[in-house]
């Protein structure tokens, strides 16, 4: 198998039938850009951004994170880079911040909840990825978003940073995409109304498993239950996926349960845009895509979501996976 992925990461991520889908890779340090580049994805659906704040004693100005972005981007040559803002806090803590110790971090104040508060840290960013999308195709996605009042606020901080620059003369893609990632329940739950106000969805699985089984994707003990096969977590996919789909935004996924080989004919099925996973995944997806056929994963999306629990949805997959083999 290891040699036919190898073979299958330059071609398309298509099914047996003529279905398209993109295959992106997920990002979160540059030392990684070499691998990405070579991967076979056809853009990064996922750059974490917290890797510029980490491991130093101060976070970087406006500057250096507008060279680092633009290094990314002249590495990729063309393929587009969705920049995720911070998402500092929760399980991703950063020492020189000096935020208060929360009792239940991932609960607390993380992702676009501190940048909205913090809002000098959030404009640089916001200024350094518009610097950076002069020189090649940029989308913005901010993670954690809860309501439609912080999308907006977050908008209109966004709109702010973009007067200043086009004042001062800086150019910039005025043009670029904006999407938000869906990785909380109640962003779920509201996503026919986010979506009219974005140009994209990605869906983030690993907080979005571990927020709607109230079972910490971190913790061993109650891995059963943080597990995106879960049926539940399956059909608020589904549900998201068609309110994407009924406002005309396009929707990806880059939670680990895109880059999970029993879950792609479920996601296929389901109509999802963007698959973005870890770089050595691309392969074997491309080759697991290029065996399919659409209509029978819609079948199997259908099936698997009257399911009833992670166990059964994995027999049932690798049943039908293997049929194909
Ligand atoms: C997610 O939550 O699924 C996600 C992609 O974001 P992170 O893993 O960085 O929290
Ligand atoms: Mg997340």
């Amino acid at each position: 198998l290891r040699a036919e992925a190898e073979a299958a990461k330059d071609l398309a991520a298509e099914t047996k039938d003529g279905h398209l889908v993109r295959a992106a890779a997920n990002m979160a340090a540059l030392e990684e850009l070499t691998a990405v580049a070579d991967s076979g994805a056809e853009e990064i659906g996922l750059m974490r951004t917290e890797f510029l704040f980490m491991d130093r004693d101060a976070a970087p100005d406006e500057d250096e994170q507008t060279e680092i972005y633009k290094r990314i981007i002249a590495g990729l040559k063309g393929k587009p880079l969705t920049v995720r803002t911070m998402d500092i806090g929760g399980d991703k803590p950063v020492a020189y911040m000096d935020r208060p110790a929360e009792e239940n971090p991932n609960l607390g104040w993380r992702g676009l909840r501190y940048s909205l508060d913090e809002t000098a840290l959030f404009d640089t960013q916001l200024a350094a990825i518009l610097r950076a999308s002069a020189e090649g195709p940029v989308r913005i996605m901010f993670p954690m978003v809860s309501t439609l009042e912080e999308l907006r606020a977050a908008k209109d901080r966004l709109e702010a940073v973009r007067d200043r620059l086009g004042k001062a003369g800086q150019p910039f893609d005025d043009k670029l995409e904006i999407g938000i990632m869906i990785e909380v329940p109640a962003a779920a739950e509201m996503a026919d109304r986010l979506a009219p106000e974005v140009d994209f969805f990605s869906i983030g699985t690993n907080d979005l498993t571990q927020y709607m089984m109230a079972a910490d994707r971190a913790n061993p003990k109650v891995q059963k239950l943080s597990d995106p096969l879960q049926p539940a977590v399956l059909r608020m996919v589904a549900r998201t996926i068609a309110a994407a789909h009924e406002a005309g935004i396009w929707i990806g996924m880059c939670g680990a349960m895109a880059g999970n080989r029993l879950a792609a004919p479920i996601l296929l099925g389901l109509g999802l845009d963007e698959f973005s996973m870890k770089p050595v995944d691309i392969g074997t997806f491309k080759l697991t895509v290029r065996r399919l056929a659409k209509p029978a994963c819609e079948d199997l999306a259908a099936e698997v979501l009257k399911l009833d629990g992670a166990e059964a949805v994995r027999k049932r997959v690798a049943a039908f996976l293997d049929d194909i083999e």
